[in-house]
């Protein structure tokens, strides 16, 4: 018996989301998609997705965790 996680709507995209952000991963399933922050270790809202799809670059928790891998 497999186990399938329901996400409530906040989360749920029909579009698969883009981001050049190397923590940011995309999972589909349905045509319908989530996105999740591997820094964070969590689903993103749709909102949150927005932001890393436009800003990544500024993103505090990708810098913090560039800066414990010691890429920085
Ligand atoms: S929240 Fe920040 S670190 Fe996480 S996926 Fe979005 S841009 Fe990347």
């Amino acid at each position: 018996m497999s186990e399938r996680i329901v996400y409530p709507k906040i989360y749920i995209m029909h579009r698969r989301p883009r981001s050049d952000c190397e923590y940011f991963e995309v999972r589909e399933r349905g045509g319908e998609f989530i996105a999740l922050c591997k820094v964070l270790g969590r689903p993103l809202t749709v909102t949150s997705v927005e932001k890393c799809e436009k800003y990544w670059q500024d993103c505090p928790y990708r810098r913090i965790a560039i800066r414990m891998e010691g890429r920085e």
